[in-house]
């Protein structure tokens, strides 16, 4: 089947690739010129594990090409996503106004019947706007359909959470649209949920709050692990054994980023309000989850005592293992608190730092964890990668000016760790 991606960031690419590898013929489309000047040349623009392998595979097929013309994708397709990014304004409401450029440019393209799709995270209600200005700016009279199919990949995990989903969402108004969704899905052994627009468009966000819910329970909890000389650890298990829990998503940590979770709770806890809810419980979610990237700074200066001039290393400045995207990791929010209490910052992460450095110019960045921990009176783990379970940890001890090891994301066994001579702090335990 003929597809058309327009926006090709980490959901589109991900997205048009596994189309591609599902047989489909593919275009992924992007404003961004350089970015498309990047696929052409058979490179790709982000950090995602086996994705380049995939794109040259597909492209090499004949199935994935890439372009800046959206007319030229809309014509030869039968789908149109959409993929674009939805930012948050800094009221907290997402722009939408890439979906709506997209919607206008949709319409104004668009020569014979079309499945128009939102795969961006888009507020409830969102559908019958994109319906309203591909009308508009319609130049024949069309039919068309708009639909609604969010995702929900995971940076670093992207093309098996895409190939092998827990379930695919498939907002729709008319059978048609049902029926060729569910033809493109067919290779795609997962349980497909067929519902109305708003309902799928409910189903990310409602997903994600509680995803997020989860995690700031258990950051709340590890206060209480720690008061009371549990360990949060062992908790969780306990609580995640019990089926109608689940283990996963209760890592008590320095709290959550990235381009997903805090902006899609801001942007629902501002879609409830305007639909006329206050929704205080994911209210304080983001508080506890703020309060919780703080902690990790609260702690150091605990041990160290006083921050003013002291120099502290950070590993991992990703807002995850196994991407290089820094939109919203607890990094920035950490780093510049320890910034605020006067201390120096210098930092190490096996991928971020290029993208790091846009964001914070003025730290220094390293070459390796060793060099991260050289002279400093403080260590912070706040990205949990493999390479950090993998350091031989006396020589880092060696060449720390304090042992004072901060675990962000209690990656490391506290024995273990006092054994081998710092002064360590996990997340409640
Ligand atoms: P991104 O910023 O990586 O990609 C968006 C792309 O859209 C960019 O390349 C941009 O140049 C392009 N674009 C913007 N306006 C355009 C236009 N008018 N025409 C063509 N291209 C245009 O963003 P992303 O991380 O891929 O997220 C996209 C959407 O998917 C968001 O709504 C996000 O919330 C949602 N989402 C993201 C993830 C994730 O893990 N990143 C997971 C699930 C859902």
């Amino acid at each position: 089947m003929k597809v058309c991606m327009i926006g090709t960031g980490y959901v589109g690419l991900v997205s048009g690739t596994c189309f591609a590898e599902m047989g489909h013929e593919v275009i992924c489309v992007d404003v961004d010129k350089r970015k498309i000047d990047v696929l052409n040349k058979g490179a790709i623009p982000i950090y995602e594990p086996g994705l380049e392998e995939l794109v040259k595979r597909n492209v090499d097929a004949g199935r994935l090409s890439f372009s800046t013309d959206t007319r030229e994708g809309v014509d030869r397709s039968l789908f149109v996503f959409i993929a674009v990014g939805t930012p948050p304004k800094d009221n907290g409401e997402p722009d939408l106004s890439s979906i709506e450029q997209v919607a206008r440019e949709i319409g104004t393209a668009m020569r014979d019947y079309k499945i128009i799709v939102e795969k961006s995270t888009v507020p409830v209600q969102t559908g019958r706007w994109v319906r309203t200005v591909v009308k508009r700016f319609s130049k024949h009279s069309n039919e068309f359909d708009v639909a609604s199919n969010p995702e929900f990949l995971r940076e670093g995990s992207a093309i098996k959470d895409f190939l092998y989903p827990d379930r695919i969402v498939l907002g729709v108004e008319s059978k048609r649209a049902e029926e060729q969704l569910l033809e493109l899905y067919k290779p795609i052994d997962a349980p497909k949920i067929v519902t109305d627009i708003a309902s799928a468009e409910l189903i990310k966000h409602a997903s994600n709050s509680f995803l997020s819910t989860k995690i700031s329970f258990i950051n709340a909890l590890s206060i209480i692990c720690e008061q009371s000389g549990a360990d949060v650890i062992k908790v969780a298990e306990g609580m995640g054994l019990d089926k109608r829990i689940g283990r996963d998503f209760l890592n008590a940590g320095a709290g959550f980023g990235g381009f997903c979770f805090p902006k899609d709770l801001k942007a629902f806890i501002g879609i409830s309000a305007k639909l006329g809810y206050d929704f205080r419980l994911l209210k304080e979610v983001e508080n506890i989850n703020e309060e919780q990237m703080l902690r990790v700074v609260k702690k150091t200066e605990e041990a160290i005592w006083n921050l003013r001039d002291k120099r502290i290393g950070i590993l991992g400045l990703a807002f995850k293992p196994n991407t290089d995207d820094m939109r919203f990791a607890p990094s920035i929010t950490i780093i510049k608190a320890f910034e605020k209490e006067g201390a120096t910052v210098k930092a190490y992460d096996p991928v971020a730092t290029d993208r790091a450095r846009t964001i914070m110019p003025d730290i220094e960045y390293c070459q390796s964890p060793y060099d991260a921990a050289k002279d400093v009176d403080a260590l912070v783990l706040v990205t949990e990668w493999d390479e950090f379970a993998k350091l031989d940890l006396k020589k880092l001890r060696e060449t720390m000016r304090q042992p004072i090891f901060v675990d962000g994301r209690n990656l490391f066994d506290p024995v273990k760790m006092k054994e081998l001579g710092f002064i360590y702090t996990g997340i409640g335990r």
